[in-house]
């Protein structure tokens, strides 16, 4: 068997139909793994990488003393697999195998996850011929042309991918670690610190600094508008900026009529067509159509995953001869822009445009085939479009313009107008996205006299350097040979998803800036671009075979223990100083109470909270969920009517949860709980609110004395409204269990909810334990529940409704929980059996249980069950063991269900006794029959 092994199952499927010409190509799934087949050909796709590096087992516990963050620059790695699936199946397919071919991309990247492959198969089938195709788009020429002639894999290349994944994993855990563990940063919460991200980010940081450093400056502009022939025509000063205000005057107040034509030159001008795309121009250009980098990356590998562009990673921005111009022009032929690319063909220029960089992996970006909107949906077709146009602009002709510039002088001061006009589109007929605005000014003859309509001053600023946006991010990395063209743009990502920066363009925050500007003053090799840009040249050599991985490696250790020397020095101040500037961004503002500040607190376990910094001297508080629901930052927002940033908890993966202004939300969601108070009058209600208090629980908790004071009431009103509260909060307190009960025991499915089931429950009136316990099946049924379910939290809350109404009534926990487990659940139950009964069901000792009835039968205010004299007991017992078929063990039996003698055997209901003694309803009626013949047959002897 040819086993075909692709980076995708997408590039797996689509290999199968090309190569297999038409065959019926048979799709197996094998634990969930696709496969294609043809005759003896088998392709499978990867997910990417299928193992991942990661340190030997033992350096996991952040703290350990043993294991410092030092540590991990010379600890050892392995590979594990990650897609284990994907991983067995490949095995058991290689086993089988005569022929292996890597069909992974062809980058570095695609070059080791090959090698990963490679390493697979041979593990399991070490004879295999393995072989490597390369090409730069999945089409029907490419991969026939790969195909005959494959190679072997690029060990070399594959190191250089290998030593930058080593070296990415041990910068990033050390620092990381280390920085961390400085600020004392655990959990969702730690600073990551990376290679290429930490360059990147402080170029954001520096722009950002050069902003609020610019300072700006005045500058004056002057203009002048005209007339001629009907139209209005705006004229230049040719000074140009005046710096001084009074110069700009005279310039001004020179200015007379009238407007004289000094001079008109004209001229052409050659607009060259633009170059191939390579990934960055790209990015770019789809920038400019509102595609962020990621997006646009996403998109255009479906498209090369479908064959309809060629590669998009590449750095190669010249055509390579053996690209086939032409056939690719007649493929798109058959694109919904038949037009233009017949346009292109007729006008074709002599020679491609080409850019400044040429390399030998993959051609620059360009159409494979056709495509349609309504087969690749409206953004990628977007997309396609702007690839399929800047193909056919590199294949056109230049564009030529026609240029003047007028020179006009009035009272001696010189004013100029330029015009361009388009004589030839070029290119731009088939490539809209560039501006090609035309200003085409009217006819003027030197000499000739003009009228003066308006002379403008105007008064301007300088203004900043512009914060980066995520393409203008992208160029800069490039130039400065930050990451490569496949990793740029998840860089970014990570930024943003690590909120160390935000906005677009991208400013830095709080924390970003603390980051960097701590490891700036401390350890400055981490953040320079210099140690990255080594090391990028240090992988050109490892591709190269001029130096081995292992050196490289080597070398990257050296100059990180440099960097800890500097670092752990200065343990103590870096954290301090991250922290000391970290710590504001998580104030909220003023606290409406004492006017000091309040902000975010994150405890150990989870817990977070908004608190005053004046605690405890104020204890105002705001509660926050959970921090499993979301960590909580503070946003730019702020809420006008109270001053405060709003607060949103973010979690990784999830959407974020958006809390608004804390204050805006402690009222709304407590306005309801505050309503239920009795003695709450509309009056009441805004003077709590005027003094800050907000809850229920806060009300309750005061004292008579301070409310009464605090709300300027009457003792006896602070006492109502004190203990109504208290009410209040009990009822909330079994509300928020009873919704607990539920949410632990209702797993959401697609279509339902918890939530959307405790509000049917609140529809039918079931808000608390007691209703549930009350309640049936059916009920619980028309509420969202399923049978099952409806059974088993039936019982549940049974057991925990009566469990708390017995404990309070005052049974110890360690016998409670052997009457529940014995079924006596109800405090009724207590009073149905006599304590004998009870005794022996449940195990636990006689005068206990009797001491335990007396105490429930207190609570419902019922008699408590007579005693039974031992000997009456006897008299009983002998009575019912004279009727046929009563054994000793049925009178034990029936003693549990309260029946002590033959008397109230035959006055008891045959199916209550039944189900409580497990006896069947016949036989205790043949009892009952016996008794009574005995009974009746006394009467007759009498
Ligand atoms: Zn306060
Ligand atoms: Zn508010």
């Amino acid at each position: 068997m040819h086993l075909i092994v692709a980076e995708k199952n997408i590039s797996a499927r689509r290999i199968a139909e090309i190569l297999g010409h038409g065959k019926r190509i048979v799709e197996n799934k094998d634990a969930g793994v696709s496969t294609y087949s043809f005759g003896e050909t088998t392709t499978v796709g990867l997910r990417g990488h299928v193992v991942e590096i990661d340190f030997v087992p033992g350096y996991s516990n952040w703290r350990s003393e043993e294991y410092k963050p030092r540590s991990l620059i010379d600890a050892k790695t392995i590979k594990i697999p990650t897609e284990r699936k994907i991983v067995s199946l490949l095995q058991k397919l290689a086993r089988k195998a005569d022929r292996v071919t890597i069909a992974t991309d062809f980058d570095t990247e695609g070059e080791l996850i090959g090698k990963e492959a490679f390493e697979l198969v041979r593990a399991v089938n070490p004879k295999v011929i393995v072989d490597r195709a390369r090409f730069s788009a999945i089409t029907s020429q490419e991969l026939s042309h790969a195909f005959s002639h494959t190679t072997e894999l690029d060990f070399a290349l594959a190191a250089a991918g290998e030593a930058r994944q080593s070296i990415d994993l041990m910068w990033g855990a050390a620092l990381t670690r280390f920085i961390s563990l400085a600020a004392r940063r655990g959990g969702q919460n730690i600073l990551s610190v990376g290679r290429v991200q930490s360059p990147t980010l402080t170029m954001i940081v520096d722009r950002e600094k050069e902003i609020e450093a610019f300072v700006p400056e005045k500058y004056w502009q002057i203009s002048l508008l005209t007339e001629k022939s009907g139209e209005v025509v705006e004229t230049r000063h040719t000074h140009g900026r005046f710096h001084e205000k009074a110069e700009a005057q005279l310039a001004h107040d020179r200015t007379k009529a009238p407007l004289v034509v000094t001079d008109i030159k004209t001229g052409t001008k050659q607009d060259r067509a633009p170059s191939p795309f390579d990934t960055t121009s790209y990015i770019v250009a789809a920038a400019r159509l509102g595609f962020s980098a990621a997006n646009a990356m996403r998109i255009a590998e479906d498209l090369y995953m479908n064959g309809y562009i060629s590669y998009p990673r590449t750095d190669n921005t010249v055509y390579p001869p053996s690209l086939d111009l032409d056939g690719i022009l007649k493929d798109i032929r058959n694109s919904p822009f038949r037009k233009e690319v017949e346009w292109t063909m007729a006008n074709r220029r002599a020679v491609p445009t080409r850019g400044k960089k040429s390399s030998t992996d993959h051609p620059p970006i360009h159409p494979a085939g056709p495509a349609t909107r309504e087969a690749i949906g409206d953004d990628a077709f977007r997309i396609y479009e702007l690839v399929l146009r800047r193909f056919l602009a590199t294949l056109a002709p230049d564009a030529q313009w026609k240029t003047l510039k007028v020179l006009f002088v009035a009272g001696g001061e010189e004013y100029t107008a330029t015009g361009g006009q388009l004589l030839e589109p070029g290119w731009h007929t088939v490539y809209p996205f560039s501006e090609a605005k035309e200003m085409i000014l009217p006819a003027f003859v030197t000499g000739e006299h003009l009228p003066i309509k308006k002379v403008a001053l105007d008064e301007k600023e300088t203004q900043p350097p512009a914060r980066f946006t995520q393409s203008k991010l992208i160029q800069m990395m490039e130039e400065l040979g930050l990451g490569t063209k496949s990793t740029r743009h998840e860089v970014i990502a990570k930024l943003v998803s690590r909120k160390y920066v935000e906005g677009t363009p991208l400013r830095p925050t709080l924390v970003g800036r603390a980051v960097i500007e701590s490891l700036e003053q401390h350890a400055d090799m981490i953040i320079k671009p210099d140690m990255t840009q080594t090391l990028e040249s240090h992988m050109q050599q490892i591709k190269e075979s001029t130096r081995t991985r292992e050196d490289v490696i080597k070398e990257s250790q050296m100059m990180l223990h440099r960097a800890f020397d500097q670092l752990e020095a200065n343990e103590q101040v870096i954290g301090d100083d991250i922290r000391g500037r970290t710590a504001e961004e998580m104030n909220l503002g003023k606290c409406p109470v004492c006017g000091g500040t309040i902000a975010i607190k994150h405890m150990r376990g989870n817990s977070q909270f908004i608190g005053c910094s004046r605690y405890p001297d104020c204890t105002f508080n705001i509660g926050l969920p959970n921090a499993q629901w979301g960590f909580a930052v503070r946003t730019d927002e702020i809420c006008e009517k109270h001053m405060l940033n709003f607060v949103r908890l973010v979690r990784k993966g999830a959407r974020p949860w958006d809390i608004g202004c804390p204050l805006c939300h402690q009222i709304t969601s407590n306005k309801e709980s505050l309503a239920e108070i009795p003695s709450m009058t509309d009056v009441l209600a805004s003077k709590i609110q005027a003094k800050h208090v907000y809850t229920v629980a806060e009300i309750a908790r005061s004292t008579p004395e301070q409310m009464a004071k605090r709300l300027d009431i009457s003792m006896d009103a602070a006492q109502q409204l004190i203990s109504d509260a208290g009410s209040v909060l009990e009822k909330l307190r079994r509300r928020s269990e009873c919704r607990k009960f539920l949410r632990e025991r209702i797993i959401p499915r697609k279509g339902r909810s918890s939530a959307k089931i405790l509000t049917a429950l609140k529809d039918l009136g079931i808000t608390e334990l007691f209703g549930l316990a009350h309640t049936d099946a059916a009920t619980l049924k028309k509420a969202g529940v399923s049978e099952a379910e409806a059974e088993q939290i039936l019982t549940e809350a049974k057991l925990m409704y009566y469990g708390q109404v017995l404990k309070d009534i005052g049974i110890p926990a360690v016998s409670l929980k052997k009457y529940l487990s014995a079924g006596i659940i109800t405090p009724e139950m207590f009073c149905e059996r006599t304590p004998e009964a009870l005794s022996k069901l449940a195990g636990v000792s006689p005068a206990t249980v009797q001491r335990h009835v007396d105490l429930v039968c207190t609570f419902l205010n019922k008699p408590q069950p007579k005693k039974i004299p031992k000997l009456k007991i006897e008299k009983g017992k002998k009575e019912l063991l004279a009727i046929r078929g009563i054994t000793d063990s049925v009178v034990e039996k029936l003693l549990m269900a309260g029946i002590t003698n033959t008397t109230t055997l035959l006055s008891a209901d045959a199916g209550t006794i039944a189900a409580a003694t497990g006896i069947t309803v016949q036989k205790i009626k043949d009892f009952q029959a016996a008794i009574q013949k005995k009974k009746d047959t006394a009467i007759i002897q009498i």
